[in-house]
């Protein structure tokens, strides 16, 4: 039994009795399909790092690989599929699979928005440390300062912080760092000054 790439019904000759599609112009069909998705993944992916600059969490390396992972995982499920869909091979399952990651990187996104935007609460203001900082360049560029961790069990935190910020501060100084709580409980730097 096959199915067809198009529209998944199933079918015993070559041109699909639900959709009308031929073997051929199903399988182009799903692949420009697979196109769309994964562009409308990126530019979640995308939407992730406007949103993560614009209200940095706490946790944002944690968060980073996750995305990471989840960025590779979803790239590799995508070429999968097109090799499947190029041999007419069954690609049902796989597809249910890697139409559910692409909104991920959209619903992380709004999640941070909303998890910061909506924090109406008075951030906490914590007086630390700097211990250590560094950059790295890159399209996305990443700026740390590392400071005394004011949490049980952690040793130290790494904050996200812009340009100014990152250069307003060296090693030893002391600093002032006001995190939000959250409304969704991930809390997020709302920024750093001096005491
Ligand atoms: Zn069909």
């Amino acid at each position: 039994m096959t199915r067809c790439l198009n529209c998944g019904a199933e079918r015993d000759a070559d041109v699909c009795s639900s959709c009308g599609l031929n073997s051929s112009a199903a399988e182009f069909s799903l692949r420009k399909r697979l196109l769309n998705h994964t562009a409308i993944f990126l530019l979640g992916a995308l939407a992730f790092v406007v949103a993560s600059n614009r209200y940095p969490p706490l946790e944002l390396d944690g968060i980073l690989i996750f995305i990471g992972v989840l960025f590779f995982v979803t790239l590799g499920i995508a070429m999968w599929l097109e090799r499947r869909a190029l041999h007419h091979a069954e690609v049902e399952a796989l597809k249910r699979v890697y139409y559910g990651l692409i909104p991920i990187p959209w619903l992380l996104s709004a999640l941070l928005l909303a998890n910061a935007a909506a924090d109406t609460a008075r951030p906490k203001v914590i007086d630390t440390h700097v211990v250590g900082k560094f950059a790295m360049r890159g399209p996305v560029a990443t700026r740390r300062l590392v400071v005394t961790s004011w949490r049980g069990g952690h040793r130290v935190e790494r904050l996200p912080v812009d340009g100014g910020d990152f250069d307003r501060f060296s090693t030893g100084d002391a600093i002032e760092v006001k995190v939000g709580e959250g409304l969704v409980g991930i809390p997020w730097i709302s920024g750093v000054s001096r005491p």
